[in-house]
């Protein structure tokens, strides 16, 4: 399959499209992206994420360049010239092409960048065998609530795993209370079934999955607590789990070098994942005829 992507108005063979060398994005990192799930060719969650992606643009100061209907056209359009039916499609928007100077250019146009590729997505969650999760000091900035493509703490930290044969690093915050994943949301279940999650502010992204998540939660009546963490809480509690729109609800049997409940997916997580493959693939018959 030949992918395409889509640059400012024009859609490429993804091995030909290219972005300016001066391009804020490439040289400052002064942009903000968005992945987004496709399922059976459908946005899953498309208003959270284009209410995220607002946010994100309107917190660094760069305007929108198109209206919320005709990103979701283009987008629409690059999931049908990629012809697949599962997959992601990764929305870039930087300050645009400027001499390199830090202050913003008086005059310069964002530059828009989308591109998709296809992601297999297992047909049964049980056949997720769970992570293993290393912990490390949370290195980045004050805002991780914008969804900034400044990312190097997160590289960082996914190799740390990596290299740890992890498959993601919890980042904990100067109190020892656990922040997120590099690109996922942490939780942990505790032994009065308490589904607990951070709560919301500027230490963490506000993921799409976990508010997923909570809402499917709660529908199951499941108790959900928005409030930090410990290592410690981790290490004690019943199960844990990350969420992400490209990893869905993955969970986690080893953090460190401490097995969680008997080191094999708990039961209201293999619950709470099997929902959530429902909910992505509960779409109307219509709207697959798009
Ligand atoms: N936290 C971080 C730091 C992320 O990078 C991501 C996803 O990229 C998430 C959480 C999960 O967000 P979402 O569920 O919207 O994919």
């Amino acid at each position: 399959m030949s992918r395409v992507s889509y640059v400012n108005g024009r859609y490429y063979p993804h091995k030909e499209v290219n972005v300016h060398v001066e391009d804020r994005g490439y040289q400052f990192a002064d942009g903000v992206y968005e992945v987004i799930l496709v399922k059976n060719r459908l946005l899953v969650d498309e208003i959270p994420h284009f209410d995220r992606l607002e946010r994100s643009l309107e917190a660094i100061e760069i305007a929108c360049p198109m209206k919320r209907q005709a990103l979701k056209m283009v987008l629409e359009e690059v999931i049908d010239r990629n012809k697949f039916k599962d997959g992601l499609v990764y929305i870039q928007i930087t300050r645009g092409v400027a001499r390199r100077d830090h202050g913003f250019p008086k005059t310069s146009k964002p530059t828009l960048v989308i591109t998709a590729r296809p992601l297999k997505i297992a047909d049964k969650s049980t056949e997720n065998k769970g992570a293993k999760v290393i912990t490390l000091p949370d290195i980045r900035w004050k805002r991780c609530d914008i969804k900034s493509v400044s990312l190097l703490p997160n590289v960082l930290g996914k190799q740390a795993a990596r290299t740890a044969g992890a498959q993601e690093a919890w980042q904990y915050d100067e109190e020892g209370f656990i922040t997120e994943g590099t690109s996922t949301n942490a939780w942990i279940l505790d032994h009065h079934d308490n589904l607990i999650t951070r709560y919301l502010d500027q230490a963490i992204l506000s993921g799409v999955t976990r508010l997923t998540v909570i809402n499917l939660a709660e529908n199951e009546g499941i108790k959900v607590v928005e409030r930090p963490f410990s290592i410690d809480d981790v290490k004690n509690c019943k199960e844990a789990f990350f969420t992400s729109s490209t990893s869905f609800l993955t969970p986690v049997t080893q953090i460190d070098d401490t097995v969680i409940g008997d080191g094999s997916p708990g039961e209201f997580t293999k619950k709470l994942l099997l929902s959530y493959m429902n909910y992505i693939n509960e779409r109307p018959q219509n709207e697959l005829m798009r």
